[in-house]
């Protein structure tokens, strides 16, 4: 295949890749090794893939060409290669949390999500790289190896779904699965360059994803366009009975609002997304961005005050380790990944499992969950917090009774250099803006909203009412539509 006819292929979207596959163009086959061998070029620098699984890719597209030339293929992303965070259950192949406790970890069972992708078509090419147990903005807290943005490489993705945001950007994927508890999917989706949804707590079942904060964790979708956003959502969301949390409604046509444009949209830019530890690059690309809505039909109301949202980044580093103290406590060493045998007594085997097989930041969480919960301080921590998230709650509904989306930004900063934050307070700033969405169990997403220093993309968040997907995957295709500037390919090295 000539250079140029594969280098078409790598930025195919789902849609086109769909309508391609459909009327025969290109085979899945082609498709699949087009992107195996865009990895096997660049994933050297980008180190997105903890698992590549070239093989049963192969087998996969094999197959789905030949539903395809049969002429049945009715799952939607027959023949699509896509990519999965490594904290989703994979039946057979290497699951690992970027954890070292789970570093020998190969699922009986597959997540729902992935089982239902499997149902829709797609083509898994491999698990991506995370920040340890989904803890982090960077992808540096991996216990393998640390994971390039793939518009420069001496800065990090983003995290904790850096491999899936650098995969898209990379163009490694056409889309990949993430999960957000506190803007994992969306603050990785803003330094990339790429969209990242975060769908409404319960829309997307949860079973298979291994848990951190289970009060807050949802899976999503990093795509190149809001369509494609729409397309993966569409297959992966709905009632499912090994998840209580996940809604029993009917899932609606995601794609159904995408061409509603901006006329006479009421968008709430509430004032405490607007302060607060903004960079000057990104506080320019918003305002543009604002300008831009406004100028297009939509009413932008800058009125709102939502004075406990500045609440929600304290109120989530106490809910968010006091859960995953619970959660994490499973890993004992006896029944999944990596256990230490000191054979002296189980406490000993127990100590020496979590000694070695987590992490500084996790076992910093770990601490900071099982203080906040411990008696004589829950009440003053874990239920006080829980007290304010109710707060939060009410703010957002009360903007929503008048308002259809809220604009933000996604992040205070474009991806900073490897290395550069060393202190936890100051990695965990990186996640103000995102953070009120996840207290509240909002859907919220992150598209490309423009540049900022060195040329760097800047995320533009909005954040739409509970359940009300569609909604917000129109505004962002309105924008996204009035700009282009998800088609943009990063100059990354290897490049075809
Ligand atoms: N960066 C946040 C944290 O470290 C959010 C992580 C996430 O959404 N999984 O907790």
């Amino acid at each position: 295949m000539s250079a140029t006819a594969n280098s078409d292929l790598l930025t195919i979207t789902l849609a086109e890749g769909a309508r391609r596959l459909r009327a025969g163009e290109i085979t899945a086959q082609e498709l699949t090794r087009a992107f195996l061998d865009r990895i096997a070029a660049t994933d050297d620098q980008v180190r997105a893939f903890v698992t590549v699984t070239e093989e049963s890719a192969l087998a996969a597209a094999e197959q789905a060409d030949e539903i395809l030339s049969s002429g049945d293929a009715t799952a939607p992303l027959t023949g699509l290669p896509i990519g999965l965070k490594d904290v989703l259950m994979t039946r057979g192949v290497r699951t690992t949390a970027g954890s070292r406790m789970l570093d020998t970890l190969i699922p009986p069972y597959d997540a729902t999500v992935v089982g239902r992708l499997r149902q829709a078509g797609a083509i898994s090419l491999g698990k991506l790289n995370m920040d340890e147990f989904a803890m982090g903005s960077s992808t540096e807290h991996s216990a393998w190896f640390p994971t390039a943005n793939p518009w420069d490489l001496d800065r990090v993705p983003g995290g904790s779904s850096g491999g899936s945001a650098a995969a898209v950007a990379a163009q490694q994927c056409i889309a990949t699965l993430g999960s957000d508890t506190g803007g994992s999917i969306r603050q990785p989706a803003s330094f990339c360059g790429v969209v990242g949804l975060k769908p409404t707590y319960g829309r997307v079942s949860r079973y298979g994803l291994i848990a951190f904060a289970s009060s807050l964790d949802q899976i999503g979708p990093f795509t190149r366009t809001v369509e494609d956003a729409a397309l993966l959502l569409q297959e992966i969301a709905g009632p499912d009975p090994l998840d209580s949390t996940c809604y029993d409604a009917p899932v609606p046509d995601f794609s159904a609002e995408l061409d509603r444009g901006l006329d006479g949209l009421r968008v709430a830019a509430p004032v405490e997304f607007f302060t607060g530890g903004m960079d000057d690059d990104v506080a320019a690309v918003i305002e543009t961005a604002l300008d831009l809505l406004s100028a297009n039909g939509a009413m932008v109301d800058r009125s709102p005050s939502m004075p406990s949202v500045p609440m929600a980044l304290p109120v989530y580093y106490i809910l968010a380790p006091s859960e995953c103290s619970a959660n994490l406590a499973r890993f004992d060493g006896v029944k999944y990944g990596h256990g230490a045998r000191q054979g002296e007594s189980m406490w000993a085997d127990m100590e020496a499992t979590r000694k070695h097989g987590f992490g500084r930041e996790v076992k910093r969480r770990i601490l900071l969950g099982a203080y906040a919960l411990s008696a004589g301080y829950y009440d003053a921590y874990y239920l006080k917090a829980q007290k304010v998230r109710t707060l939060i709650r009410r703010e957002f509904d009360r903007v929503f009774a008048d308002h259809d989306v809220i604009v933000a930004p996604t992040a205070p900063t474009v991806a900073f250099k490897q290395g550069a934050i060393t202190d936890p307070y100051q990695m965990y700033l990186n996640d103000i803006f995102t953070i009120p969405a996840n207290i509240a169990g909002l859907p919220a997403i992150s598209i490309p909203g423009g540049f900022g220093a060195d040329g760097m993309p800047v995320g533009l968040q909005f954040v739409g009412q509970r359940l009300d997907e569609s909604v917000l995957l129109g505004v962002a295709n309105a924008y996204e539509k009035l700009t282009g500037w998800n088609t943009t390919p990063p100059s990354i090295v290897g490049s075809t």
